[in-house]
């Protein structure tokens, strides 16, 4: 069917409908195809066929992650990804197949942020509330490529038009930012609070950056020069480069009035000896939120006195729900997080799999905007 003549289509056998062009969409398209660890490779794959509750985008831009950079790891993720396939989550794109079931809802050509999941909002922990502990939580990946289909359940609960004026890099940082909100949401600072930040990769620094511009005093722990300097400009009142000093957790309560300690710690690390540190900053009555998550297998000793007799509230959210995507949005529409302030440098997706051998020996600290 040519591209710029517009389709007819018989409806009930008499009247004849005029549709909107189609955009023309290949067969084929490039995409970035995970094998197992560390082996990704560039090649031509089908465009995905959607089905009638479903939409096809073209990826405008997708960024790189720290998760992803696991799954390259691993070579798999036990919940989200089995190779070969095609990966990469936090991604913008413009609608050029939209299904029959999804009727007016959604029109091609609209720019949208999806999510890589939706709760069922049916299950047990979905009905109180915990969307992101969804018992059958639908996962989607793909956005390495120059196509990717939304599922379903995508499209009606987490999948959002970006406003005009919001460029496709701000916009693609929803996801991330969704998670590091409900972090915040669930740590329940309180006014006047001082939070300590571990780790100054691109968590890390959202944490700074929303909590500060929030008004609560922010002391940033990292171990580069660069990224404490970048944090300073997310808005930290002090930093530590954990680097440099023996005790970083006693340069910490040194900080902090009467050397108690602070009253929020958010963990965005991602090592024990950070889980253990974080439960050695916060003060009496103090909040740990232990965000990043350690590979299976993992254990961290712990002292349970010192956590009991100073009753440590220690939380770990995990993911985000539809209630978080939304806010991030509307966060990201005010300007509250830019992401040219964590997004390290523009490539092509020819470029990737050297990107991701870059990234590997920096861990967290490289963010890519990926243009297909
Ligand atoms: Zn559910």
């Amino acid at each position: 069917m040519s591209t710029t003549t517009q389709r007819k289509v018989e409806a009930k056998g008499v009247e004849k409908v005029l549709v909107p062009p189609q955009p023309h969409v290949p067969a084929k398209m490039t995409a970035a195809v995970l094998y197992g660890s560390e082996d990704l490779r560039v090649e031509q794959i089908s465009v995905p066929k959607v089905s009638a509750d479903e939409v096809l985008l073209r990826v405008r831009i997708a960024l790189t992650d720290g998760t992803d950079l696991k799954v390259w790891k691993r070579g798999y993720h036990a919940r989200m990804i089995q190779p070969p396939a095609v990966f990469g989550h936090e991604v913008v794109g413009e609608i050029v197949r939209v299904g029959h079931d999804v009727g007016d809802r959604w029109t091609v050509g609209t720019r949208v942020v999806a999510a890589n999941s939706a709760p069922c909002l049916r299950c047990y922990n979905c009905r109180r509330g915990q969307e992101n502990l969804c018992e059958d939580l639908l996962f989607n990946n793909g956005a390495y490529a120059e196509y990717m289909k939304i599922p379903g359940r995508i499209v009606r609960e987490n999948m959002l038009e970006v406003p005009g004026q919001v460029t496709d890099e701000d916009a693609a940082q929803v996801e991330p930012l969704a998670c590091v909100l409900r972090g915040i949401h669930e740590m329940a600072p309180r006014p006047g609070d001082t939070v300590t930040v571990i780790g100054c990769g691109s968590i890390g620094l959202k944490f700074i950056r929303m909590l500060s511009r929030r008004g609560f005093r922010v002391i940033a722990v990292g171990r580069r020069a660069a990224s404490i300097e970048l944090a300073l400009r997310m808005g930290a009142a002090a930093c530590i480069n954990s680097a440099e000093i023996e005790d970083p957790v006693k340069a910490v309560r040194e900080l902090t009035e009467g050397q108690r300690g602070a009253d929020c710690v958010v963990e965005a690390a991602g090592t024990t000896l950070t889980w253990r540190w974080a439960l050695q900053m916060a003060r009496r009555g103090g909040v740990v939120n232990l965000f990043s998550g350690l590979p299976g297998g993992t254990t961290v000793e712990i002292e349970p006195a010192a956590i009991h007799y100073s009753e440590i509230k220690i939380i770990s959210p995990f993911h985000h729900t539809p209630r978080f995507i939304r806010e991030a949005l509307e966060a990201i529409r005010h300007g509250d997080v830019l992401a040219r302030d964590f997004v390290t440098e523009e490539i092509r997706l020819a470029d990737l799999p050297e990107a991701f051998r870059k990234m590997k020996s920096r861990s967290g600290e490289i963010k890519l905007a990926v243009r297909p």
